[in-house]
Protein backbone atom coordinates (compact mmCIF):
# COMPACT_ATOMS: atom_id res chain seq x y z
CA UNK A 1 0.00 0.00 0.00
CA UNK A 2 1.31 3.27 -0.32
CA UNK A 3 0.16 6.21 1.23
CA UNK A 4 -0.38 10.17 0.08
CA UNK A 5 2.41 11.83 -0.68
CA UNK A 6 1.76 14.59 1.70
CA UNK A 7 1.62 12.32 4.73
CA UNK A 8 5.53 11.78 4.66
CA UNK A 9 5.93 15.65 5.17
CA UNK A 10 4.37 15.91 8.26
CA UNK A 11 4.74 14.22 11.84
CA UNK A 12 2.30 13.20 14.88
CA UNK A 13 1.61 16.20 17.68
CA UNK A 14 5.10 15.69 19.59
CA UNK A 15 3.01 17.19 22.76
CA UNK A 16 0.17 14.47 22.52
CA UNK A 17 2.76 12.30 21.44
CA UNK A 18 4.47 13.44 25.41
CA UNK A 19 1.33 13.33 27.44
CA UNK A 20 0.81 9.64 25.82
CA UNK A 21 4.44 8.65 26.72
CA UNK A 22 4.17 10.18 30.32
CA UNK A 23 0.63 8.33 31.04
CA UNK A 24 1.75 4.73 30.01
CA UNK A 25 4.87 5.27 31.89
CA UNK A 26 2.03 6.07 34.40
CA UNK A 27 0.02 2.99 34.11
CA UNK A 28 2.85 1.07 34.44
CA UNK A 29 3.40 2.03 37.58
CA UNK A 30 6.10 4.57 37.21
CA UNK A 31 5.94 8.29 39.07
CA UNK A 32 6.12 10.16 36.43
CA UNK A 33 5.98 13.67 36.59
CA UNK A 34 4.02 15.51 33.48
CA UNK A 35 4.79 18.66 32.54
CA UNK A 36 3.81 17.92 29.28
CA UNK A 37 0.14 18.64 29.49
CA UNK A 38 -1.42 21.24 26.85
CA UNK A 39 -4.71 21.59 28.96
CA UNK A 40 -6.28 22.93 31.89
CA UNK A 41 -6.56 20.73 35.05
CA UNK A 42 -9.68 22.07 35.85
CA UNK A 43 -13.03 20.41 35.54
CA UNK A 44 -15.49 22.22 33.36
CA UNK A 45 -17.68 24.70 35.20
CA UNK A 46 -21.25 22.61 36.69
CA UNK A 47 -23.49 25.20 34.35
CA UNK A 48 -21.78 24.66 31.15
CA UNK A 49 -22.45 20.48 32.02
CA UNK A 50 -25.70 21.18 32.63
CA UNK A 51 -26.98 22.97 29.74
CA UNK A 52 -25.01 19.84 28.14
CA UNK A 53 -27.25 17.46 30.17
CA UNK A 54 -30.02 19.63 29.28
CA UNK A 55 -29.75 19.88 25.85
CA UNK A 56 -29.22 15.71 25.66
CA UNK A 57 -32.47 15.43 27.38
CA UNK A 58 -34.66 17.73 25.75
CA UNK A 59 -33.60 15.77 22.28
CA UNK A 60 -31.05 18.23 20.62
CA UNK A 61 -29.44 15.67 19.44
CA UNK A 62 -29.63 16.14 15.43
CA UNK A 63 -27.44 17.77 12.76
CA UNK A 64 -27.60 21.69 13.08
CA UNK A 65 -26.55 23.88 10.40
CA UNK A 66 -22.58 23.52 9.00
CA UNK A 67 -21.05 26.52 10.45
CA UNK A 68 -23.00 26.03 14.03
CA UNK A 69 -26.58 27.31 15.15
CA UNK A 70 -27.75 30.91 14.95
CA UNK A 71 -27.89 31.09 19.38
CA UNK A 72 -23.78 29.89 19.25
CA UNK A 73 -22.97 32.13 16.38
CA UNK A 74 -24.94 35.06 17.93
CA UNK A 75 -22.88 34.28 21.19
CA UNK A 76 -19.70 34.41 20.00
CA UNK A 77 -20.73 37.81 17.98
CA UNK A 78 -21.54 39.56 20.95
CA UNK A 79 -18.10 37.85 22.39
CA UNK A 80 -16.18 39.21 20.07
CA UNK A 81 -18.07 42.79 20.62
CA UNK A 82 -17.76 43.07 24.33
CA UNK A 83 -14.15 41.29 24.96
CA UNK A 84 -12.35 41.88 21.39
CA UNK A 85 -14.25 45.32 19.78
CA UNK A 86 -14.67 43.86 16.41
CA UNK A 87 -18.02 43.84 14.87
CA UNK A 88 -19.38 40.47 12.84
CA UNK A 89 -22.44 38.96 11.79
CA UNK A 90 -23.16 35.81 11.10
CA UNK A 91 -21.80 35.31 7.52
CA UNK A 92 -18.28 35.95 8.93
CA UNK A 93 -18.40 33.01 11.90
CA UNK A 94 -17.76 29.68 11.63
CA UNK A 95 -18.05 26.81 14.29
CA UNK A 96 -15.48 24.08 14.51
CA UNK A 97 -14.57 20.71 15.98
CA UNK A 98 -11.97 22.69 18.33
CA UNK A 99 -10.11 25.85 17.28
CA UNK A 100 -7.49 23.08 15.77
CA UNK A 101 -10.28 22.46 13.36
CA UNK A 102 -10.96 26.15 12.50
CA UNK A 103 -7.05 26.54 11.86
CA UNK A 104 -7.16 23.74 9.78
CA UNK A 105 -10.38 24.96 7.63
CA UNK A 106 -8.28 28.09 7.30
CA UNK A 107 -5.97 25.90 6.00
CA UNK A 108 -7.28 24.63 3.37
CA UNK A 109 -9.16 27.20 2.11
CA UNK A 110 -6.31 29.68 2.46
CA UNK A 111 -3.13 27.60 0.99
CA UNK A 112 -2.17 25.71 -1.95
CA UNK A 113 0.65 24.51 -3.96
CA UNK A 114 3.67 27.45 -3.92
CA UNK A 115 2.16 29.13 -1.33
CA UNK A 116 3.87 30.68 1.48
CA UNK A 117 2.81 30.87 4.92
CA UNK A 118 4.95 33.04 7.94
CA UNK A 119 5.11 31.31 11.31
CA UNK A 120 7.12 33.21 13.46
CA UNK A 121 9.24 30.79 15.91
CA UNK A 122 8.81 29.76 18.76
CA UNK A 123 5.55 28.56 17.17
CA UNK A 124 2.47 25.99 18.65
CA UNK A 125 3.69 22.12 16.77
CA UNK A 126 0.56 21.97 14.48
CA UNK A 127 0.93 25.46 11.91
CA UNK A 128 3.52 24.20 10.33
CA UNK A 129 2.20 20.96 9.45
CA UNK A 130 -1.25 21.99 8.80
CA UNK A 131 0.61 24.16 6.27
CA UNK A 132 2.51 21.14 4.34
CA UNK A 133 -0.62 19.27 4.77
CA UNK A 134 -2.28 21.71 1.93
CA UNK A 135 0.84 21.32 -0.12
CA UNK A 136 2.81 24.70 0.96
CA UNK A 137 5.61 25.94 2.06
CA UNK A 138 5.88 27.06 6.03
CA UNK A 139 8.59 29.56 6.28
CA UNK A 140 9.73 29.82 9.59
CA UNK A 141 11.27 33.23 11.00
CA UNK A 142 12.88 32.92 14.28
CA UNK A 143 11.94 35.31 17.15
CA UNK A 144 14.37 36.74 20.24
CA UNK A 145 13.73 36.17 23.79
CA UNK A 146 15.24 39.56 24.45
CA UNK A 147 12.77 40.96 22.23
CA UNK A 148 10.39 38.47 24.04
CA UNK A 149 9.19 36.49 21.36
CA UNK A 150 7.56 39.37 19.30
CA UNK A 151 8.11 38.91 15.57
CA UNK A 152 9.15 42.96 14.64
CA UNK A 153 7.38 44.40 11.93
CA UNK A 154 10.96 44.73 9.93
CA UNK A 155 11.72 41.02 10.28
CA UNK A 156 7.88 40.04 8.74
CA UNK A 157 8.45 42.32 5.97
CA UNK A 158 11.87 40.84 5.14
CA UNK A 159 10.09 37.65 4.99
CA UNK A 160 7.42 38.56 2.58
CA UNK A 161 7.56 37.42 -0.73
CA UNK A 162 4.92 37.60 -3.49
CA UNK A 163 4.26 33.79 -2.76
CA UNK A 164 3.05 35.16 0.44
CA UNK A 165 0.15 34.18 1.50
CA UNK A 166 -0.45 34.39 5.34
CA UNK A 167 1.16 35.06 8.60
CA UNK A 168 0.01 33.12 11.65
CA UNK A 169 0.19 34.68 15.12
CA UNK A 170 -0.19 33.42 18.29
CA UNK A 171 -0.47 35.83 21.85
CA UNK A 172 -0.46 34.97 24.52
CA UNK A 173 1.62 32.26 23.14
CA UNK A 174 2.21 28.66 23.15
CA UNK A 175 4.97 27.93 23.61
CA UNK A 176 6.61 30.24 25.28
CA UNK A 177 3.83 32.36 27.39
CA UNK A 178 4.80 35.95 25.95
CA UNK A 179 2.13 38.05 24.12
CA UNK A 180 2.32 40.62 21.70
CA UNK A 181 1.76 44.80 22.81
CA UNK A 182 -0.24 46.86 21.00
CA UNK A 183 2.60 48.72 19.41
CA UNK A 184 3.92 45.09 18.32
CA UNK A 185 0.11 44.06 16.53
CA UNK A 186 -0.14 48.24 14.96
CA UNK A 187 3.13 47.86 13.47
CA UNK A 188 2.64 44.35 11.97
CA UNK A 189 -0.62 45.10 11.16
CA UNK A 190 0.20 48.13 8.67
CA UNK A 191 2.62 45.69 6.91
CA UNK A 192 0.18 42.87 6.70
CA UNK A 193 -2.08 45.77 4.67
CA UNK A 194 0.36 47.26 2.47
CA UNK A 195 1.44 43.81 0.96
CA UNK A 196 -2.07 42.32 1.61
CA UNK A 197 -1.34 39.48 3.90
CA UNK A 198 -3.36 37.68 5.32
CA UNK A 199 -3.24 37.55 9.39
CA UNK A 200 -4.44 34.46 11.31
CA UNK A 201 -5.27 35.04 14.83
CA UNK A 202 -4.51 32.44 17.06
CA UNK A 203 -6.68 33.69 20.68
CA UNK A 204 -7.13 31.20 22.33
CA UNK A 205 -5.03 32.18 25.67
CA UNK A 206 -6.39 35.56 25.65
CA UNK A 207 -8.48 35.23 29.00
CA UNK A 208 -5.35 33.41 30.45
CA UNK A 209 -3.17 36.49 31.26
CA UNK A 210 -1.01 38.00 34.22
CA UNK A 211 0.49 41.17 35.43
CA UNK A 212 -1.93 42.88 34.19
CA UNK A 213 -1.23 42.53 30.55
CA UNK A 214 -3.69 43.41 27.87
CA UNK A 215 -5.32 41.25 25.43
CA UNK A 216 -5.12 43.08 21.68
CA UNK A 217 -7.01 41.81 18.78
CA UNK A 218 -4.98 42.82 15.32
CA UNK A 219 -8.65 42.75 13.95
CA UNK A 220 -9.51 45.29 16.14
CA UNK A 221 -6.81 47.45 14.95
CA UNK A 222 -8.57 49.33 11.50
CA UNK A 223 -11.01 48.22 9.03
CA UNK A 224 -7.81 47.15 6.71
CA UNK A 225 -6.60 44.89 8.79
CA UNK A 226 -9.73 43.42 10.37
CA UNK A 227 -10.82 42.64 6.42
CA UNK A 228 -7.70 41.16 6.52
CA UNK A 229 -7.63 38.98 9.44
CA UNK A 230 -8.77 35.62 10.35
CA UNK A 231 -9.72 35.74 14.74
CA UNK A 232 -9.27 32.17 15.94
CA UNK A 233 -10.72 31.25 19.24
CA UNK A 234 -12.15 28.41 21.20
CA UNK A 235 -13.52 27.38 24.83
CA UNK A 236 -10.87 24.17 25.38
CA UNK A 237 -8.51 26.66 27.46
CA UNK A 238 -10.96 29.52 28.86
CA UNK A 239 -14.00 27.13 30.12
CA UNK A 240 -11.54 23.90 30.68
CA UNK A 241 -13.21 21.89 27.67
CA UNK A 242 -10.44 20.45 25.84
CA UNK A 243 -12.60 17.49 25.40
CA UNK A 244 -15.56 18.85 23.94
CA UNK A 245 -14.22 20.16 21.02
CA UNK A 246 -15.28 23.49 20.01
CA UNK A 247 -13.32 26.65 18.35
CA UNK A 248 -14.29 29.08 15.99
CA UNK A 249 -13.16 31.46 13.10
CA UNK A 250 -14.45 34.81 12.55
CA UNK A 251 -13.29 36.70 9.36
CA UNK A 252 -13.93 37.84 5.82
CA UNK A 253 -17.06 36.55 4.39
CA UNK A 254 -15.38 34.76 1.59
CA UNK A 255 -13.20 33.33 3.61
CA UNK A 256 -15.62 32.02 5.94
CA UNK A 257 -17.54 30.83 3.31
CA UNK A 258 -15.21 28.75 1.90
CA UNK A 259 -14.07 27.11 5.12
CA UNK A 260 -18.28 26.21 5.53
CA UNK A 261 -17.91 24.75 2.07
CA UNK A 262 -15.29 22.80 3.21
CA UNK A 263 -16.30 21.55 6.82
CA UNK A 264 -19.63 20.71 4.65
CA UNK A 265 -18.31 18.38 2.89
CA UNK A 266 -15.33 16.73 6.20
CA UNK A 267 -16.99 17.36 9.22
CA UNK A 268 -20.49 18.87 9.40
CA UNK A 269 -21.73 20.94 12.45
CA UNK A 270 -19.66 20.14 15.66
CA UNK A 271 -21.80 17.92 18.25
CA UNK A 272 -25.02 19.63 18.65
CA UNK A 273 -25.14 19.02 22.43
CA UNK A 274 -21.23 20.79 23.09
CA UNK A 275 -22.93 24.15 20.73
CA UNK A 276 -25.43 24.17 23.32
CA UNK A 277 -23.00 23.93 26.27
CA UNK A 278 -20.96 26.81 24.23
CA UNK A 279 -24.00 28.82 24.80
CA UNK A 280 -24.14 29.18 28.07
CA UNK A 281 -20.40 28.73 28.40
CA UNK A 282 -20.03 32.53 26.40
CA UNK A 283 -23.65 33.72 28.39
CA UNK A 284 -23.57 32.56 31.28
CA UNK A 285 -21.57 33.55 34.64
CA UNK A 286 -17.81 33.61 33.88
CA UNK A 287 -16.36 33.86 37.53
CA UNK A 288 -14.52 30.46 37.18
CA UNK A 289 -12.30 32.16 35.55
CA UNK A 290 -10.53 34.64 37.83
CA UNK A 291 -10.37 31.71 40.37
CA UNK A 292 -8.23 29.48 38.25
CA UNK A 293 -5.90 32.12 36.34
CA UNK A 294 -5.24 33.47 40.28
CA UNK A 295 -4.37 29.35 40.87
CA UNK A 296 -1.95 29.53 37.50
CA UNK A 297 -0.84 32.79 38.37
CA UNK A 298 0.82 30.75 42.11
CA UNK A 299 2.13 28.39 40.07
CA UNK A 300 3.82 30.23 37.18
CA UNK A 301 5.74 32.75 39.82
CA UNK A 302 6.88 29.56 41.43
CA UNK A 303 7.71 27.22 38.57
CA UNK A 304 9.40 29.95 37.13
CA UNK A 305 11.24 31.09 40.33
CA UNK A 306 12.43 27.32 40.62
CA UNK A 307 13.50 27.15 37.48
CA UNK A 308 15.62 30.69 37.45
CA UNK A 309 17.10 29.08 40.65
CA UNK A 310 19.04 26.04 38.72
CA UNK A 311 22.46 26.86 37.56
CA UNK A 312 22.69 27.01 33.29
CA UNK A 313 18.50 27.50 33.30
CA UNK A 314 17.01 30.62 32.54
CA UNK A 315 13.12 31.66 32.38
CA UNK A 316 11.46 34.51 31.10
CA UNK A 317 8.66 35.36 33.30
CA UNK A 318 5.32 34.43 31.26
CA UNK A 319 2.30 36.81 30.50
CA UNK A 320 0.16 34.47 29.59
CA UNK A 321 -1.27 30.68 29.04
CA UNK A 322 0.11 28.07 31.26
CA UNK A 323 4.05 27.34 30.07
CA UNK A 324 7.14 27.84 31.56
CA UNK A 325 9.48 28.30 27.95
CA UNK A 326 13.18 27.95 30.21
CA UNK A 327 16.37 28.13 28.06
CA UNK A 328 18.16 25.01 28.88
CA UNK A 329 20.92 25.35 26.31
CA UNK A 330 24.17 26.61 28.72
CA UNK A 331 22.92 22.83 29.41
CA UNK A 332 23.93 20.88 26.38
CA UNK A 333 27.50 19.34 25.91
CA UNK A 334 27.32 18.26 29.35
CA UNK A 335 26.76 14.28 29.96
CA UNK A 336 25.46 11.98 31.88
CA UNK A 337 26.70 8.47 32.29
CA UNK A 338 29.58 9.46 29.24
CA UNK A 339 26.16 10.00 27.24
CA UNK A 340 26.07 14.34 25.76
CA UNK A 341 23.39 16.34 26.13
CA UNK A 342 23.18 17.65 22.39
CA UNK A 343 19.90 19.30 22.33
CA UNK A 344 16.14 19.49 23.43
CA UNK A 345 15.46 16.53 22.45
CA UNK A 346 18.08 14.78 24.60
CA UNK A 347 17.53 17.27 27.80
CA UNK A 348 13.44 15.94 27.19
CA UNK A 349 14.57 11.97 27.41
CA UNK A 350 17.20 12.31 29.64
CA UNK A 351 14.36 14.15 32.53
CA UNK A 352 11.75 11.77 31.57
CA UNK A 353 14.18 8.44 31.56
CA UNK A 354 16.20 9.93 34.68
CA UNK A 355 14.24 12.06 36.47
CA UNK A 356 10.89 10.59 35.52
CA UNK A 357 9.77 14.31 34.38
CA UNK A 358 7.64 14.59 31.17
CA UNK A 359 8.48 17.86 29.27
CA UNK A 360 8.31 19.03 25.89
CA UNK A 361 11.64 19.40 23.82
CA UNK A 362 11.93 22.94 22.26
CA UNK A 363 12.78 21.60 18.92
CA UNK A 364 8.96 20.77 18.28
CA UNK A 365 8.49 24.42 18.62
CA UNK A 366 11.09 25.66 16.54
CA UNK A 367 13.31 26.28 19.61
CA UNK A 368 15.82 24.16 20.19
CA UNK A 369 17.60 25.89 23.03
CA UNK A 370 14.41 25.51 24.91
CA UNK A 371 12.01 23.09 26.43
CA UNK A 372 8.42 23.59 27.78
CA UNK A 373 6.76 22.81 30.86
CA UNK A 374 3.03 23.00 31.36
CA UNK A 375 1.97 24.43 34.99
CA UNK A 376 -1.05 23.26 34.57
CA UNK A 377 -0.78 20.49 37.27
CA UNK A 378 -1.21 21.03 40.72
CA UNK A 379 1.76 22.49 43.10
CA UNK A 380 2.70 19.25 44.28
CA UNK A 381 3.40 17.97 41.66
CA UNK A 382 5.23 21.03 40.53
CA UNK A 383 7.06 21.24 43.30
CA UNK A 384 7.99 17.38 43.11
CA UNK A 385 8.67 17.78 39.85
CA UNK A 386 10.96 20.44 39.59
CA UNK A 387 12.60 19.37 42.75
CA UNK A 388 13.88 16.05 40.14
CA UNK A 389 14.78 18.62 37.57
CA UNK A 390 17.54 20.04 39.83
CA UNK A 391 18.81 17.32 40.83
CA UNK A 392 18.86 15.76 37.47
CA UNK A 393 20.78 18.82 36.44
CA UNK A 394 23.57 18.87 38.86
CA UNK A 395 23.70 15.20 38.23
CA UNK A 396 25.26 16.01 34.86
CA UNK A 397 28.92 16.61 34.21
C1 LIG B 1 -4.73 24.25 22.61
C2 LIG B 1 -4.40 25.11 21.44
C3 LIG B 1 -5.24 25.15 20.31
C4 LIG B 1 -6.33 24.14 20.04
O1 LIG B 1 -7.41 24.18 20.81
P1 LIG B 1 -8.66 23.24 20.55
O2 LIG B 1 -9.81 24.19 20.58
O3 LIG B 1 -8.69 22.28 21.70
O4 LIG B 1 -8.54 22.56 19.24
C5 LIG B 1 -4.94 26.05 19.30
N1 LIG B 1 -3.88 26.87 19.38
C6 LIG B 1 -3.06 26.84 20.43
C7 LIG B 1 -1.89 27.75 20.44
C8 LIG B 1 -3.28 25.95 21.49
O5 LIG B 1 -2.41 25.90 22.50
Amino acid sequence: MSLAERVKGIKPSPTLAVDARAKAMKAEGIDVVGFGAGEPDFDTPDNIKEAAVKALKSGFTKYTPVGGTDELKDAIINKLKKDNGIQYDRSRIIVSTGAKHSLYNVAQALYGPGDEVIIPAPYWVSYPDQVILNDAKPVIVQTEEKGGFVLTAEAFEKAITPKTKALILNSPSNPTGLGYPKEALKAIAEVAVRHKVMVISDEIYEKITYDGFRHVSIASLGKEIEDLTVTINGLSKSHAMTGWRLGYAAGPKDVIGAMTKIQSQSTSNPCSITQKAAVEALNGPQDFLPVMVAEFDKRRKYIVERLNSISGVSCPMPVGAFYAFPRVSPLYGRKFNGKEIKGSADMAAYLLEEAKVAVVSGDAFGADDYIRLSYATSMSAIEKGLDRIEKAVKALS
